[in-house]
This record gives C-alpha cells, sequence and structure tokens, in this order.
C-alpha cells in the first residue's frame, strides 16, 4: 500500500464504521429511488452494499420517505445486509427528524445542509432542532455545504466586505471562503449547542476540480474534523469518473479525505453501483486499499488486428468480478491479486512477469502460442481453442494454492 500521510482527524463512528485518520478510508454512495418506496430503496441499498458500499445515503425528503426509513432498515437486516444508512436531509429536516422519531433512532447518520435548513429564518432554529435530536439519539452528522446550496445571506455578507477591501479578492475566491467558513461555523454552532467534535463530519462540494482541490485543502489547514470527500454533479461517463477521480486523487495524495462518493449520473436505466466500483478503482489504483484483484492489459496496436485479446480482457476481468463475493468470503488477501492480459511478444512476457499470473497472447503474424506466467516464472504455454478457460483453470489453481482459507492466517503466501 501507499505510504501516504493522512492528515490527522478526530475519528467518528458511523453505525460502527469508523471514519477519520486512524481508519481507512470508506467509500459510500447514495440511492436515487424513491425512499418511500420500501422495496425498490432496499434492493437498492442491498445492491449498493454488495458492491462495497460501505455507508448508503438515501433522501429524507418528506413524510413518506421518513416513515419508510425503519420499515428500510429492517428490511435489510432480514436479508443480512448490514450497513448504517444515512438520511440526507434540506429544508425541512427539522420537521421531519422531531415527527418521525423511528426515523431518527434508525438513521446512522444525518447529513445537514447549512446552505437550506434554516432559509428564511434570522436565526439558526432549525439547525439547532436537527442538532440536538442528532445529541438525543448519540447520532453522528455530516455538515455538507454544497455550492449549488450555499448560504446565501452569508455569500452575499462576504461579498459585501470584500468589495470593502482596499484590495478585493475575486469573486471565485470568496465564494470559495464563503463555502469554508459556511461549513466551519455551523460546526463551530453544532458543538456550541452539544454535539460532540467526534460526531461531525465536514464536506465542502463543489463541481469544478481546481476549485475542489482549493476548497478542500482550505478546509483540511484549519479543522481536525473528518472530511468526505466528492465532486458534485460530477457528470456522465468518461467525464464523471475523470474529474472525480482528478480531484480525488489530488486530495487523497495529500492525505485529505476519510469518506469518498463518486457523484456520477447514470445512463438511464444503468446500474448505480458504477459508483460505487468507481469509487474502489480510484482508492485502489492510487494504492489506498485493495477492492478486487487487478487486470493489466495492454491497449492493443497495429500488432494485434483481431480483437481476440480484449475479448479475453474483459472475460477475465468479468471472471474476477463474479468470484469475488465468494473470494472475498474464502480467501485471505485475494483482493491483491494482479492479473496480466498482454497483446503480443513487446511487452506481454514483460509485463506478465510483474503480476501474479499473466499471459501474452500472440500478436499478429507471431506464432499461435500464448506463455502463461506464474509469480514471474514461465509455467507453460496455452494454445488452441481453449486458452481463456485453460487460463482461468490455471488462475483458480492459483488462487486456491496462494491465498490462505480465511479461518487460518490471513497472509498471502
Ligand atoms: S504489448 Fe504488444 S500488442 Fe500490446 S500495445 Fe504493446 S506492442 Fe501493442
Amino acid at each position: 500500500m501507499a505510504s501516504i500521510q493522512r492528515r490527522k482527524t478526530v475519528t467518528v463512528s458511523v453505525g460502527g464504521v469508523r471514519i477519520g485518520s486512524d481508519a481507512t478510508v470508506v467509500v459510500q454512495s447514495m440511492t436515487n429511488t424513491d425512499t418511500a418506496d420500501v422495496p425498490a430503496t432496499v434492493r437498492q441499498v442491498a445492491e449498493l452494499a454488495r458492491a462495497g458500499s460501505e455507508l448508503v445515503r438515501v433522501t429524507v425528503n418528506h413524510d413518506a420517505a421518513a416513515a419508510a426509513l425503519p420499515r428500510i432498515v429492517e428490511g435489510l437486516e432480514q436479508q443480512g445486509v448490514r450497513v448504517p444508512i444515512v438520511g440526507d436531509f434540506h429544508y425541512n429536516g427539522h420537521l421531519l427528524l422531531k415527527k418521525h422519531p423511528d426515523c431518527a433512532r434508525a438513521l446512522a447518520k444525518y447529513r445537514i445542509n447549512p446552505g437550506n435548513v434554516s432559509i428564511g429564518k434570522k436565526d439558526d432554529d432549525n439547525f439547532r432542532t436537527m442538532i440536538e435530536v442528532a445529541i438525543a439519539n448519540q447520532k453522528p452528522v455530516r455538515i455538507g455545504v454544497n455550492w449549488g446550496s450555499l448560504d446565501q445571506a452569508l455569500l452575499t455578507r462576504m461579498m459585501d466586505e470584500n468589495s470593502r477591501r482596499a484590495e478585493p479578492l475575486d469573486a471565485r475566491e470568496v465564494t470559495l471562503e464563503a463555502i469554508v467558513v459556511s461549513a466551519l461555523d455551523s460546526a463551530e454552532r453544532a458543538e456550541k449547542y452539544g454535539l460532540r467534535a467526534d460526531q461531525i463530519i465536514l464536506s465542502a462540494k463543489v463541481s469544478g476540480v481546481q476549485d475542489l482541490i482549493d476548497v478542500y485543502r482550505a478546509l483540511a489547514a484549519r479543522c481536525r474534523y473528518p472530511l468526505h470527500l466528492g465532486l458534485t454533479e460530477a457528470g456522465m461517463g468518461a467525464k464523471g469518473i475523470v474529474s472525480s477521480a482528478a480531484a480525488l486523487s489530488v486530495l487523497l495524495q495529500d492525505g485529505i479525505g476519510d469518506t469518498i462518493r463518486v457523484s456520477l449520473t447514470p445512463a438511464p436505466n444503468g446500474d448505480r453501483t458504477e459508483e460505487v466500483i468507481v469509487a474502489q478503482q480510484i482508492l485502489q489504483s492510487m494504492g489506498i486499499r485493495s477492492f478486487t484483484p487487478q487486470v493489466t492489459a495492454c491497449p492493443g496496436c497495429g500488432r494485434t488486428t483481431s480483437t481476440f485479446f480484449q475479448e479475453m480482457a474483459e472475460q477475465i476481468q468479468s471472471y474476477l468480478r463474479q468470484q469475488m463475493p465468494a473470494w472475498k468470503q474464502r480467501y485471505a488477501g485475494i483482493e491483491e491479486m494482479r492479473v496480466a492480459v498482454m497483446g503480443c511478444v513487446v511487452n506481454g512476457p514483460g509485463e506478465s512477469k510483474h503480476a501474479h499470473i499473466g499471459i501474452s497472447l500472440p500478436g499478429t503474424f507471431e506464432e499461435p502460442k500464448a506463455p502463461v506466467f506464474v509469480d514471474g516464472r514461465l509455467r507453460t504455454t496455452l494454445k488452441g481453442d481453449r486458452i481463456v478457460a485453460e487460463f482461468i483453470e490455471i488462475l483458480n489453481e492459483y488462487v486456491e494454492s496462494h491465498y490462505a482459507e480465511r479461518t487460518e492466517a490471513a497472509t498471502h503466501a
């Protein structure tokens, strides 16, 4: 694993999941079902949890959603899915939490957006009410600022103050500072009302990569609360994935970030678990945590004019993902296995030797045979139509013989 110096924070427990510098970086996600639809929400939370989400957030936006929460938690327990559920509150959280005490109890954490919790009020009674419910139920909160719903009174005041300076900052700098101030002031008020520091997580999400990096660096320097990272409204497909990876990687490399979410917009009828896979892949690519065996595959070039090796790389990757739920239960350290599927002799044998197990397929005009390397040594050479099946057999043997059963000492041989 990478030797990244994590920023020191207090540690917060969210339904038994520890968040902070003493704990590993936690992956979380959010449902997009109608929370009041209990079967659909239970189904999606279970899917996200099985994909590896360690916390799942659901919106709690009206009475029916709040009333559904205890049944959602119960439904998950009946399925043996143990994942803390976080309630996302906006505008009326103070009303819902007071009116639905079972919801307040069932949730593992409340997310409060300080920008819209006390809109239209002179003081912060609504915010205070939510904090008092959290204290009474011994729940942590995430104070989650989002620049799309930033406290406009605060921003206006800071813009006015800035305009009176001899050398005013530009509007971007003032806005980013207002985001940081909103998070820190809210946390200070929460502590004043009696919430402990180890019940507070902060986030300050924006949708621009450089803005996110600047905001979190400022926030990290000015508090010891754990930080939840995420690029808000990251978008769809490659844009969302790359932007999130770029922003989160810079911050994680700085040791900033105790829990992450990748806010992807799924394609219509797309798989919501993609955001979990991407978050895991960011952490694993950076050497921070391991979740699943990694397949190294070359991009192919004019030496691989057939799609055979692309299909094989895909089949191996899919096979590994399918096996992982069972393998994870059974084998210790399996998530750190590295597999290489390479397209020709140029880099194939070399890359395969660096993997635990690798295969170098024949490129165009090469002799039709595929050497297989195990722990850096040539193990066999495959030929013919059953190359994929035979490689998977060798892979299974490797897993069986190199990874200890979970009940035994969990060390990688
Ligand atoms: S390993 Fe061979 S096929 Fe793959 S990109 Fe390199 S030269 Fe091309």
